[in-house]
């Protein structure tokens, strides 16, 4: 390798070099699309193994820049999850696209700064107009409404709760209490944390067979926090929780939080992006009535990491919370129609989300996001119908917005609860320890069972019928 033509003291490689790593790191990432499924899918390193690769001082002198490019893709890339592979069907898997992917590097390429609308009025606008198409897309008021792109679901749904506490609660919120299920995502509660509430601040409602709210559950505990003297202020709902896809009744928790004036935010970080498909629309009714709306594009709408995205009924909410005026940013305010981010999150700086939504948009146009989310659903209603016919198979929760959870549980056999949930553990270790698929399990009402989210639009039905034999190989070998 010629000596590196690196001008070291301005972080700035020659023209030449620059193409040379461009072209290599493109062709990585084309190569991958092209031929992450025909690798395996799960990464398995501990510490020691990964520490042996990579632990080293911080280096003081260079190194030519092939050799660390090839580092990165000889040994950092291939050590993780493929999560857009056709057979990731865990946690919920990140089929990203190729365009999405470019736009980010494009958006990273120019350094763009997309917090105010001096700096970067056309990402600005890109982000109104985008979040204009999700606001029409689930029915929330185009004109009044709002919303921004953040990192995740986790940031959508804290950024809601700081907005939802603001304008409900002033300074005062000692006494304001959240209701949500026991279904609700995690990130709900460690948003609760952030924002300093106290854990007998939060009600968790028990939910039904159906992993729904249980309704009379929920209007108990707010009569009864009413005469205890606390504050009702604010309930989540679930729009496809992330263990069963079920979504919360809608329609039934709006009619409350009117009759109770509480705000009503809605976490559709898994599942909200079904609207765009007939039986997401039927299933998701009701979930105009929020009052904020988070959904996650780095999911289901096939974008990569980061972004989610929340959605208000009132920009006005957002500008009320989170603006502040600093001396320095006086000269880059703009006029009203002319929206600075920064005054609508808790991020300053904010790189420029919204290119890869708009491009992919653009691109493969509304239809094609229609035809993968809708081809997912009816994906998990044929996988429910296999195992149903299977003699081996148990479904456990069916097929709902493309999640499903089943378990092997062999007709001719009679096992325990216990031992069931032994041979069901002990499958989706052996799925993991072969790496063909990245298959784990989740707790549904005391019983460890499998489960399959199957948003990869990617992933067809020989895909999930070539996982579950390899699952019966192994039960096979379980109980000899
Ligand atoms: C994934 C998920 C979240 C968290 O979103 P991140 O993008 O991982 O931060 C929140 N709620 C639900 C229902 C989810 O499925």
């Amino acid at each position: 390798m010629s000596k590196s033509q690196v001008k070291t003291n301005t972080l700035q490689l020659s023209k030449d070099d620059m193409k040379r790593y461009g072209y290599q790191v493109i062709d990585a990432i084309v190569e991958h699309f092209d031929t992450e499924h025909l690798k395996k899918p799960v990464a398995y390193a501990s510490r020691k193994e990964m520490d042996l690769l990579f632990n080293s001082d911080i280096p003081e002198k260079e190194t030519h820049y092939q050799d660390i490019l090839d580092i990165v893709t000889t040994k950092i890339l291939p050590n993780s999850n493929i999560v857009s592979h056709p057979k990731s069907y865990s946690f919920v898997p990140g089929p990203s696209n190729f365009v999405s992917v470019m736009a980010d590097t494009l958006a990273t390429g120019f350094n763009i700064f997309s917090g105010g609308w001096v700096a970067s009025p056309a990402a600005a606008e890109i982000e109104i107009i985008t979040m204009n198409w999700l606001l029409k897309l689930f029915k929330f008021p185009t004109k009044k409404g709002g919303g921004i792109f953040t990192s995740g679901g986790s940031m959508a749904n804290l950024t809601a709760l700081v907005t939802a506490r603001r304008q409900h609660c002033g300074d005062d919120f000692s006494k304001a209490v959240i209701y949500m299920s026991d279904q609700a995502h995690s990130s709900n509660i460690k948003a609760i944390r952030v924002l300093g509430f106290k854990k007998e601040q939060v009600r968790i409602i028990p939910t039904d067979l159906e992993f729904k709210m249980a309704i009379n559950k929920l209007k108990n505990a707010i009569a009864k926090d009413r005469l205890e003297g606390f504050q009702p202020f604010c309930i989540i709902a679930s729009a496809g929780t992330t263990n069963t896809g079920s979504i919360d009744p809608l329609d039934a928790i709006a009619a409350i939080c009117k009759t109770e004036k509480l705000w009503f935010h809605i976490d559709g970080a898994y599942g909200g992006a079904a609207m765009l498909s007939q039986k997401g629309k039927q299933a998701l009714k009701g979930i105009e009535k929020a009052n904020s709306l988070t959904i996650d594009p780095h999911k289901w709408l096939f974008q990569p990491y980061e972004m989610g995205c929340l959605l208000i009924r009132n920009h006005k909410w957002l500008s009320n919370t989170f603006s502040e005026k600093p001396e320095y940013l006086r000269d880059v305010e703009g006029n009203t129609s002319e929206i600075n981010f920064y005054d609508h999150g808790i991020q300053l700086t904010r790189r420029f989300r919204a290119l890869k939504f708009y491009i992919s948009m653009k691109t493969f146009g509304l239809d094609a996001f229609r035809n993968a989310i809708t081809y997912s659903i009816n994906l998990a209603e044929l996988t429910e119908s296999h195992l149903r016919k299977s003699p081996n198979w148990e479904v456990i929760s069916p097929a709902t917005l493309a999640v499903i959870n089943f378990r092997y549980n062999p007709i001719k056999k009679s096992f325990s609860e216990k031992k069931l949930d032994q041979i069901n553990q002990e499958i989706s270790q052996k799925v993991l320890a072969s790496r063909e698929a990245l298959l784990v399990t989740t707790v549904l009402q005391g019983q460890i069972v499998l489960r399959m989210c199957l948003i990869n639009p990617r992933t067809t039905l020989k895909d999930v019928k070539e996982t579950l034999t390899l699952c019966e190989s192994f039960a096979k070998d379980l109980l000899v």
